[in-house]
Order: C-alpha cells, then structure tokens, then sequence
C-alpha cells in the first residue's frame, strides 16, 4: 500500500505541478484512505480515487471592471466543480489576492468529503478570483460582481451548481453576484446559498460554520466527560467564522482570548465578551476596519503585528485549552502545532479550510489530542447553505430555532459518524482518518453506482 501511495502521489504531483496545496490536501486523505483501500481493492480496480482527484470541469475566465478612477482592471475568475456523484456542485466562492487554481482546487477537493459528510446530497466545488475586495468601494465591489457573473452564470443553477461564500465573499457580495444573476437569466431561484434574509437567505446561515464549529468540538469534550464551560480558547481571524465561533464559544462559557486578522493579533487576557465582540463584528463588518483598533479601544488588550521574519504565529502561543484556527490554509506549521501542545491545548476544532500543515497534524495525532479537521469541523456553514436550499425549493423559511436545531443534529451525526469510520478502520480516536473516510464511502459507492462517467 505504501508503494501505491508514494506512486499515486508523484503521478499527482507530476501532473499537477506548482499546486502544492492540492498535493497536500490529497496527501492527508490519500494517507488515511489506503485503510479503506486495503480492505476493497473494488475501489482500486475502479480507480475511484485516480478519479475524486480529477475536476469534472474546471472554468477559467477573465473579469474586466472599471475602478472609481476610470481606471480597466483584469481579474482571473475560477470555478471549480470537482464532484457531483452525490448531489449539485456546492462551495464557496473565494476573493482574495492569493487566490489561484492549486488553491482552489485543494478547497474543492475537502469539500467533496465535507459536503458528503454533512448526510446532504451536495456534490463539491469552489471558486474565486484574485479579486482584493479590501480597500475597494462598495461601488467597485458591485461593478467587479456583476463582471463576474456576467461569465459565471451560465455554468450554474439551482440543480446544477450552487456557490456560496468564503474568504472575501460575505452578504454585500452574495447581493451584487445574485442580481446580476437574476438580471441575465430572468429568473428567481436557489442559486446562491448566503443570501439576504428578505430575498431567499436562511437564518442561522451567517451563523453556522462558527456555531457548528464548536458544537463539534462540544461533541469531542463530551467523549471525555467534558464540556466547553471554562474552557480558554485561542480563536484566529476576525471574519464569519471567527465572529460566530467566538459568540457560541461565550454561550457556551468559554472565554477567548485572541482574535486576529492578516496585520496582527489581539491577546486580551481579560477575555473578549459580548460587548467586545459586537465591537468586532462592527469594526469588521460595518466599518471594514484592521484589528489593531480593538487595542486602542480595549487598553488592556495587547496588539501584536505579523513579524514575517518569525518561523511562528505567537498568537498560538499562549497558555489555553481549545485552539479554534479560522483565518486561512496553513496558519499552523509544525512549531504552532508544538507550542499549542506546550502550552496545553487538548481540543483543535478547525474553522478554517486546511490550517494545519501535514507536520502539525502529525504532531497532533500523535499527542492524541481531541483535533477535529476542517471538513468534519466546519462543515456546518455548507450544511445550513443546504438547508437554505430546501427551503428555497419549498419556498418555505424555517425558524432560527429550526435551522440551529437541525444544524446541532447535523454536526452531531458528522462527529458520529468520524467517530464510527475511525473505529471500524482501527484508529479510534482519529478525527482525521473517521472525516477522510465517512466522507469518501458515500461518494465512492455513488461513483460506483453510476458507472464510468
Ligand atoms: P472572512 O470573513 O473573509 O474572514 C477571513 C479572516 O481571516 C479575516 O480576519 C482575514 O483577515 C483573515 N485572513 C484571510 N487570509 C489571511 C491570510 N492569508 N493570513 C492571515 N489572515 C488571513 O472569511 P471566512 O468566511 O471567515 O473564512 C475563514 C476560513 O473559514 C477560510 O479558510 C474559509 O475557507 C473557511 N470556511 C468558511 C466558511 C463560511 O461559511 N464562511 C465555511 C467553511 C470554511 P483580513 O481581513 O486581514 O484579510
């Protein structure tokens, strides 16, 4: 098996070059799959997973838009619809500066075992563009949307393809993109996942990659007797998730002490309460101001900018039970992954897409930590997005009590579920192996079922 891992892994590797990304995101589930394989060489002859790794379509466009100063500018546009043997291509739509297609198509790589994981028919993808939307005017946001769109429409629908947001897409752009849709194809649907309340959103969607977040890591204590009261939590980012995460981490009387966004960190040894986070949610969502401002508000709270010449992120380096990492990729290497043990966290729930290196990772199986990977952790933001969907084709909103309540059960089964996949395959405990392999069952069996296609 291992011979068939390392080969697999240079053909991917080689056909696949400069997308490191991708590489080790496969890797990680390439590792904790030769369990499944071992035991059904049917998926092997199949070449089911020589298959999961190759988009089933891959669209590239350029996006020309006009700057405040009547300036032309020229962004690359992406989607990535890799999976649909369970169900619609569904996944966020990513902008930011760094974005490219290694990037993407790590992300929709996971989230074909994500969204299989959530037990909703939704097959995976992702998209984007290099698109900054910082600093930009509302009114540049608008024209780069509708730019975008004007290409991305044809290759969605609500039976089709279904985006919804991520790093940079939040509900002002999820508004820009779904009118621009409406307006070409004259028609009102379920294309986009993350909307207004008023036009087809769903409650708790803004909600729920956070709150599911940390029900899955209330999941985990609860294995050991334990539970999220009292719990000191390192939260990175300052975004959706990080807000959401926070908010359900003080429901649930946890105390948080670090929030961060790509300038810097914030340490508030005090802990950052409810009045504290509304001042986030306003200074990031309203004002789309930096973090630092949070210690000029705050005095006692510690401000530490980026030190790019640091081989760490001091933020995780600070005495805490629970790390909840929701920035970006890769935010923990393998001395994050170290100081966060030295310092005695024992539960890693991860908000973010991949922020763990492969070294980090290994460090925290090893220690036996209670680490919840992004695909099974996170999952709840695509589970909500797929209950805004039913209630979209009913054309039938659900109460806030409803969707919390479902999105819980939800994030109840997915822990269930790793925790099950783990077991039979010989790795109890193994977050990471229970996720990979719960997840991929359901799309190699469907895969199977529908033939070479
Ligand atoms: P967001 O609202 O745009 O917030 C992202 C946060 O992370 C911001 O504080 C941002 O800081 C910081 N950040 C972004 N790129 C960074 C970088 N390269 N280095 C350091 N900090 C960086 O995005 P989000 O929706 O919260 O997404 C955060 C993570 O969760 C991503 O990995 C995303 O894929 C994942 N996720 C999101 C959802 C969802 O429902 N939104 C669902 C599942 C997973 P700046 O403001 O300075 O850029």
């Amino acid at each position: 098996m291992v011979d068939y891992i390392n080969i697999f892994m240079s053909r991917l590797q080689a056909r696949n070059s400069g997308e490191t990304e991708f590489h080790q995101a496969v890797q990680e589930v390439v590792e904790s799959l030769s369990l499944v394989l071992d035991r059904h060489p049917e998926y092997r002859s199949a070449k089911i997973l020589e298959r999961m790794v190759e988009p089933e379509r891959i669209i590239i466009f350029r996006v020309p838009w006009m700057d405040d100063q009547g300036e032309i500018q020229i962004n690359r546009g992406f989607r990535v619809e890799m999976n649909s043997a369970i169900g619609p291509y569904k996944g966020g739509l990513r902008f930011h500066p760094s974005v490219n297609l290694g990037i993407l198509k790590f992300l929709a790589f996971e989230q074909v075992f994500k969204n299989s994981l959530t037990t909703l028919p939704m097959g995976g993808a992702k998209g984007g563009s290099d698109f900054d939307p910082k600093g930009k005017s509302n009114n540049e946001v608008m024209r780069f949307c509708q730019s975008f769109m004007t290409e991305l429409f044809r290759h969605i629908g609500p039976d089709t393809d279904v985006p919804a947001g991520d790093i940079g897409v939040g509900g002002r752009e999820i508004g820009y993109l779904f009118g621009q849709y409406k307006r070409l194809r004259n028609e009102f649907n379920g294309v986009l996942t993350g909307k207004g309340l008023n036009w087809g959103g769903s409650l708790i969607r803004p909600e729920a990659t956070g709150y599911g977040c940390v029900y899955f890591a209330a999941e985990m204590l609860a294995t050991r007797n334990q539970r999220m009261e009292g719990k000191v939590c390192l939260v990175s980012g300052s975004g959706n998730v990080s807000q959401y995460t926070i908010e359900k981490i003080l429901q649930l009387g946890g105390k948080v002490v670090t929030v961060s966004d790509s300038d810097g960190y914030i340490y508030d040894e005090e802990g950052i309460d409810a009045k504290k986070l509304d001042f986030i949610m306003d200074l990031k969502n309203v004002k789309r101001g930096r973090i630092k401002f949070y210690a000029e508000k705050y005095r006692n709270a510690v401000y530490t900018p980026v030190d790019r010449s640091k081989d760490y992120n001091p933020l995780w380096d600070h005495k805490a039970d629970c790390a909840f990492p929701s920035a970006t990729q890769n935010e923990i290497n393998a001395k994050d992954a170290r100081n966060l043990l030295k310092n005695g966290v024992y539960v890693v729930g991860e908000g973010a897409n991949m922020p763990t290196h492969l070294e980090g990772l290994r460090l925290f199986l090893d220690a036996r930590i209670l680490y919840a990977p992004g695909k099974a952790a996170n999952a709840g933001g695509v589970a909500v997005s797929g209950l805004e969907m039913c209630q979209n084709s009913m054309r039938m909103p659900w109460t806030k009590q409803e969707v919390d309540e479902r999105l819980g059960i939800i994030m109840k089964d997915i822990h269930a579920t790793c925790v099950e996949c783990a077991d039979r395959f010989g790795t109890p405990g193994n977050y990471v192996n229970g996720a990979n392999i719960g997840g991929f069952l359901k799309v190699a069996d469907a895969m199977m079922d529908q033939g070479l296609v």
